[in-house]
């Protein structure tokens, strides 16, 4: 039998925008279909009305299209409750979904009861031994919602990061598939998705490992084998805290405001909790090609959004004119100047934004920077200085004279001379960076 052609979604609910854990779970599966040649589908799990909004769902979009994760199909959960009604018909019909009328705070007691007993919190199934009378009594009064009957046996799989996993279903509530008010919930609705969808392989988070266990037997229910699973690790913080606490300073659009390199981000994410070292990738797809699921571990994943500044620095150091000549044209920068404006300025930004700051030292003149024991010596130096514009020799031309002038030599020349000239203590070759400068500094 051929081999079933890879299909992988990326399921985010477009309740908020997408963070670095997200962003974890989207590469993976993307990855994998990109690797085997197969689909990718950007799923919007969008049953919650209240929360669900249009501004999240293009916001998701533009997000990953800003990484270049590109999709094969897109689908709205929204327009496909039919199908998940006739799923839940038909296991109303086989007797695996049936009713139930607690309130959130009956559960809730039952839940502390339990736990007060030194019993695990499973919720009791007294909805069942309810009379259809009852049934008719309490629906009236509160409206019901809908649970799946677990088969109380064990349910298990080989997972793609944890390997084989049990998970004994009577220790896990009968999950509610539908709310009282008719709203399908996630389970019910990923489950129709991702057979009806002919998804292969799922990856996401583990926190997500009993919602599988779950899943695999509502799937087979519905008469369906189930995808192959992979739980990847949860990111933490670098001392281990949990990220959720930080996620307002990690969506993907904040990271991409403060001058991140989508393809910095991808290639730290791809191999983060790998035990491979990150190395910078120029595409995605040069990632899929490497990616390989069984080398990522259980154990949480340390994630410091610091590590990605440097790295976007590597990145823009590796990249061509071409790859940044609309920015730096963007700047202002005339066209015979851009290649020498990038081959000065490349080593010394680490975000593109900082290309703006030395656009306008180079315009605008810096903000000289000089030491009080140094100023009569600059002076004197700039009064040796002829005004622009500077050709390829006017640095060494100029410090030379300086030289025999004042007598000074090495740093002692070059430094104030450089801290003057640019405001700055570091920065590129003075000899590469003279020409550009268009203004001598005023002491
Ligand atoms: N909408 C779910 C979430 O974001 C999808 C989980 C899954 O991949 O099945 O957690």
């Amino acid at each position: 039998m051929p081999e079933p052609v890879t299909v992988t979604r990326f399921a985010p609910s477009p309740t908020g925008y997408l963070h670095v854990g997200n962003l974890r779970t989207a590469l993976m599966n993307w990855m994998i279909a990109r690797k085997a040649g197969g689909t990718f589908i950007l799923r919007l799990d969008d049953t919650d009305p209240e929360r669900s909004r249009g501004e999240y769902a293009d916001a998701i979009r533009e997000d990953m299209e800003w990484l270049g994760l590109t999709w094969d199909r897109e689908e709205r959960q929204s327009a496909r409750l039919d199908r998940y009604m006739a799923a839940a018909d038909r296991m109303r019909g086989d007797g695996r979904l049936y009713e139930a009328f607690e309130t959130p705070g009956e559960l809730d007691l039952k839940r502390k009861k339990q736990l007060n007993m030194g019993r695990p919190p499973v919720y009791d199934r007294a909805a069942l031994s309810l009379s259809e009378q009852e049934k008719d009594r309490l629906r009236d009064e509160r409206g019901g919602h809908w649970r799946f009957k677990l088969d109380q046996s064990r349910i298990e799989w080989t997972d793609g990061v944890l390997g084989p996993l049990s998970i004994d279903a009577a220790s896990v509530s009968d999950p509610v598939l539908i709310r009282g008010d008719g709203q399908v919930l996630y389970t019910l609705a990923s489950v129709v998705d991702d057979t009806d969808m002919g998804v292969t392989h799922v990856v996401r988070g583990s926190d997500h490992v009993t919602n599988t266990a779950t899943q695999i037997q509502i799937m087979s229910a519905l008469g369906h084998d189930h995808p192959s699973f992979a739980h990847h690790s949860l990111l933490t913080g670098p001392q281990g805290e949990p990220l959720s606490k930080r996620l307002g300073t990690l969506s993907l659009r904040d990271l991409r405001a403060a001058g991140i390199e989508p393809m910095a981000l991808l290639s730290m994410m791809a191999r983060l909790g790998s035990g491979q070292a990150v190395d910078l990738r120029a595409t995605p797809e040069e990632l899929a090609a490497e990616f390989d699921l069984s080398a990522f571990g259980a154990a949480p994943t340390r994630f410091d959004v610091a590590d990605l500044t440097p790295l976007t620095g590597n990145y823009l150091q590796s990249l061509p004119l071409s790859a940044v000549e609309d920015d730096i044209a963007a700047l202002g920068v005339p066209a015979e100047l851009r290649e020498r404006f990038w081959s000065v300025v490349r080593d010394n930004i680490s975000t593109r934004a900082e290309m703006a700051d030395w656009w306008a030292l180079m315009t605008k003149g810096a903000e000289p920077m000089i030491d009080a024991e140094d100023r009569p010596f600059v002076a004197e130096a700039l009064d040796l200085l002829p005004d622009p514009p500077f050709a390829d020799t006017t640095w060494s031309d100029w410090t030379g004279r300086v030289k025999d002038a004042t007598g000074r030599k090495g740093k002692m020349l070059f430094m104030p001379l450089r801290h003057a000239m640019t405001g700055r203590r570091n920065g590129p070759d003075m000899g590469d960076l003279m020409p550009l400068l268009q203004r001598k500094p005023r002491i």
